[in-house]
C-alpha cells in the first residue's frame, strides 16, 4: 500500500499503465485477503463467530461487496495478467534485434539452470527455507516462466484465429499470470519495508522487537503460497521431497508465530469503538489497547 502510494505520488505520464496494474493487484490482495481473512476469522471462532454483535458476518458481507464493486476481481485479474505481458512484449517483443534476442535466450537459460539445479530443487533445510533471497528468487522464477509461456502461446494461436479469440482461450493463463504478479509483489514488497526497518538503527523498541516476527510473517507468506500453487511441482521447481518441508516448515513457523500473535495485532493500533463488542474470548487476552 505503502509502495502504490508513493508511485502515485510521483506518478509520470510514462508511468500510467504500470501503475494501473499496480493498483488494480493492490485492490484484488486486498479484497480477496479480507475475504478469506474474514472467513478463517468466522470459523476459528466457532458459533460465535456468526454472532451479529461480533461483527464478522456484516463485515464479510461488506467485503463481498468490494469484491466486485470498482471494477470485478475476475476482470481485473486479467487486466493485471495483460498488463504484465504487454511490459514483457515492450521489453523484449518486436523491436528486439537478433544480438538482444540472443543475449536475453541466454540469460534465460542460464536462470533456469541455476533455479532447477538438482542441488536447489532438493534443499530443504529451514536456514534455505526460510531465507528471503530463496523465496522472492521462486515468486519471480514463477512469474517469468509464466510470461514467456504466455507470449509464446499467443504468438502460435494467432496465426490460425483472431488475437480476441486467442485472448479467450488463454485467459486461464492471463489469470495466473496476474495471481503470480500480485504474489510476487506481496513478497517482494513485504521483504523491502522489513529491510528499511533494518536500516532505521535506531528504530524505536516496539519495531525492533516486531523485526524477527514480522521475519517470520513474511516467510510464511511466501511459503504458504508456493505450498498451494501446484505450478511449483507441475514445473519441477520443487521437488515432492522440498514440498513437503515446505509444510512442515509452515506448520513450524505458526507454532514459533504463536507467542507474537498479540503484538502484532496490538501493533496495528486498531481504534477503540471497534473493541466494543469484542469476543469474550478475546477480552481475555486484554488485546484492548
Ligand atoms: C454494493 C454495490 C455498489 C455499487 N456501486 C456502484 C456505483 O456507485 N457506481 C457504479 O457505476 N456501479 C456500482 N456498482 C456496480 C458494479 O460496478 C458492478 O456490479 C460491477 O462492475 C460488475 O458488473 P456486473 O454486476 O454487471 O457483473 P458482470 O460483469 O455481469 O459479472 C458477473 C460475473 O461474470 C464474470 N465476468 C464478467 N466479465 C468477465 C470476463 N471478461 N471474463 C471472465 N469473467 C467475467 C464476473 O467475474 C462475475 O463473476 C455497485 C455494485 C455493488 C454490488
Amino acid at each position: 500500500m505503502r509502495y502504490c502510494k508513493t508511485r502515485y505520488a510521483n506518478r509520470t505520464q510514462d508511468d500510467a499503465k504500470q501503475l494501473h496494474v499496480l493498483i488494480a493487484a493492490l485492490k484484488i490482495a486486498c479484497t480477496n485477503g479480507a475475504k478469506d481473512i474474514l472467513q478463517t476469522c468466522r470459523e476459528c471462532c466457532g458459533g460465535q463467530g456468526y454472532l451479529t454483535s461480533n461483527l464478522i458476518c456484516s463485515l464479510r458481507c461488506d467485503v463481498e461487496a468490494f469484491v466486485t464493486i470498482d471494477g470485478d476481481n475476475t476482470v481485473l485479474l486479467q487486466q493485471v495478467g495483460g498488463g504484465v505481458l504487454a511490459e514483457f512484449q515492450r521489453q523484449y517483443g518486436e523491436n528486439m534485434g537478433l544480438k538482444e534476442k540472443a543475449s536475453f535466450m541466454g540469460r534465460e537459460a542460464v536462470r533456469t539452470i541455476r533455479e532447477r539445479n538438482p542441488v536447489k530443487t532438493h534443499q530443504i533445510s529451514e536456514d534455505h527455507l526460510f531465507n528471503p533471497e530463496f523465496q522472492l528468487a521462486a515468486m519471480r522464477y514463477r512469474e517469468s516462466k509464466q510470461t514467456s509461456r504466455l507470449a509464446r502461446r499467443l504468438q502460435r494461436a494467432i496465426k490460425d484465429m483472431s488475437f480476441f479469440a486467442a485472448w479467450n482461450e488463454a485467459l486461464m493463463d492471463v489469470s495466473s499470470l496476474g495471481m503470480s504478479f500480485i504474489e510476487r509483489c506481496q513478497v517482494e514488497y513485504f521483504i523491502t519495508a522489513i529491510d528499511e526497518l533494518n536500516d532505521q538503527v535506531s528504530s524505536t523498541n516496539q519495531q525492533a522487537r516486531l523485526k524477527h516476527p514480522l521475519q517470520m510473517l513474511s516467510s510464511l507468506l511466501a511459503l504458504v503460497r508456493m505450498e498451494a500453487d501446484p505450478w511449483f511441482l507441475a514445473s519441477g521447481y520443487l521437488s515432492s521431497t522440498k514440498h513437503e518441508a515446505i509444510s512442515d516448515s509452515i506448520n513450524r513457523l505458526c507454532v514459533m508465530l504463536r507467542p507474537h500473535a498479540l503484538s502484532l495485532v496490538q501493533a496495528i493500533q486498531l481504534p477503540n469503538h471497534l473493541f466494543h463488542n469484542t469476543l469474550p474470548s478475546l477480552k481475555r487476552f486484554s488485546l484492548q489497547p
